[in-house]
C-alpha cells in the first residue's frame, strides 16, 4: 500500500515539477558539501554616507562557487538552505566572518566600519538559532555590537512571537543594530515601527529604480525619510544605479546609499582598495 501510495505521489508531479525536485535534492546535498568544504565566500558591498561621501558601511553578501556550476546566487539556494535548516550553519558562518572582517577594516583604514549581515525570517524562528554565539564570538574578537547590524525583513516583525521579540532584544542589548530590509515590499501595516527598536529603513530597490524628478516614487521616498526621522530611525536607499537617483536621494535628506552606481558587492581584497580611495570620487556630496 506504502509503496502504492508513493506511485500515486510520483505521478502527481509533471515532468517539469518532478526534473525541479531532484534538482533541489541534488543543491540540498551539495550544499551539505558546500558547508565543509569552504565553498563559500562573502562579497561586500559599500554602503555610503550621503552627507560626507564616505564608505561607512558594507553588507556582507553570500556567494557560493560550486565547483562545477560555478557561482550559484543566493536567491537560488538560500531558499533551499531554509527548508534544509542549513541556513543556521551558513548563517553563523556569515556573521563569524564578517565579523572577523570588520575588525580588519577598523583596525587598517575606518574606525567606525560596520557591516550588516542578512538574516532569513526562518533562520530567525528557528529554534536552533543561539544569538549567544554570536555574541561570544564578537567578545572573543574583542568587538563592540556595534560594529554589526542584522538586516531582517518586514514579514519577520508582522508575525513577531515572543521567540523573535527576545532575539531582537538580546541583540539590542549586545549592541548589535538592526536594519529593515526591504522596506515598502512587505505589509502596509507600520505599527511595528513603533513597538520595535529599530535602526535602519532599507528602501526597496523597486522605489528607487524610477526615481525621477515628478514621479510618484520621489514622493514616496520623501515620505519614507520623513517618518523614519521622526522615530529617530536613519535610512538606506538600495539600488542607486545612476548620479540622479543618488541627488534626488540627497535632496531627500536620505542618510545612506547602496547601489551599483557606487559599486558592485565585490571580494574582501578589492573592499581594501575602495577603503584605500574612501570617499570614493563617484561618492562625493552634491555641491
Ligand atoms: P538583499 O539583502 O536585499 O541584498 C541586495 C541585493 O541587491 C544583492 O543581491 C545586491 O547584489 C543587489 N544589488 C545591490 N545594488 C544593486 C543595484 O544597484 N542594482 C541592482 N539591480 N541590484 C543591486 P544578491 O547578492 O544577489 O542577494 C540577493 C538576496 O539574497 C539578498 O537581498 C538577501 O535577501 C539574500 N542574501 C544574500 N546573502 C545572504 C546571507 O548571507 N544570508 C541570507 N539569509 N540571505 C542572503
Ligand atoms: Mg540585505
Ligand atoms: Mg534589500
Ligand atoms: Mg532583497
Amino acid at each position: 500500500a506504502a509503496k502504492q501510495r508513493g506511485r500515486n505521489r510520483y505521478n502527481f508531479f509533471t515532468p517539469s515539477m518532478q526534473e525541479s525536485v531532484e534538482k533541489r535534492m541534488r543543491l540540498a546535498n551539495e550544499l551539505r558539501i558546500a558547508i565543509s568544504g569552504e565553498q563559500f565566500t562573502l562579497y561586500y558591498q559599500p554602503i555610503v554616507e550621503l552627507s560626507s561621501g564616505r564608505i561607512q558601511k558594507a553588507e556582507a553578501l553570500i556567494r557560493w562557487v560550486h565547483p562545477k556550476h560555478g557561482r550559484i546566487s543566493p536567491a537560488d539556494f538560500i531558499p533551499i538552505a531554509e527548508e534544509t535548516g542549513l541556513i543556521n550553519e551558513i548563517g553563523n558562518w556569515v556573521f563569524l566572518e564578517a565579523a572577523r572582517q570588520v575588525k580588519i577594516w577598523r583596525e587598517r583604514y575606518q574606525p567606525d566600519m560596520q557591516i550588516s549581515v542578512n538574516k532569513s525570517p526562518i533562520q530567525f524562528r528557528s529554534e536552533a538559532h543561539h544569538e549567544s554565539v554570536w555574541i561570544d564570538h564578537l567578545k572573543s574578537l574583542n568587538l563592540p555590537g556595534h560594529c554589526m547590524v542584522v538586516e531582517i525583513t518586514e514579514g519577520l516583525l508582522m508575525d513577531a512571537g515572543e521567540a523573535v521579540s527576545r532575539r531582537l532584544l538580546a541583540f539590542r542589548d549586545a549592541g548589535i543594530q538592526v536594519a529593515l530590509d526591504d522596506f515598502g515590499t512587505g505589509y502596509s501595516s507600520l505599527s511595528y515601527l513603533k513597538k520595535f527598536d529599530i535602526d535602519y529603513l532599507k528602501i526597496d530597490q523597486s522605489f528607487v529604480r524610477n526615481l525621477t524628478p515628478d514621479s510618484p516614487d520621489l514622493a514616496l521616498c520623501e515620505a519614507i525619510i520623513v517618518m523614519a526621522h521622526k522615530l529617530g530611525i536613519k535610512v538606506v536607499a538600495e539600488g542607486v544605479e545612476t548620479e540622479q537617483q543618488r541627488n534626488l536621494l540627497i535632496g531627500a535628506q536620505c542618510d545612506y546609499a547602496q547601489g551599483y552606481w557606487y559599486s558592485r558587492p565585490v571580494p574582501a581584497t578589492e573592499f581594501d582598495l575602495l577603503l584605500q580611495q574612501n570617499p570614493l570620487s563617484v561618492a562625493r556630496p552634491a555641491a
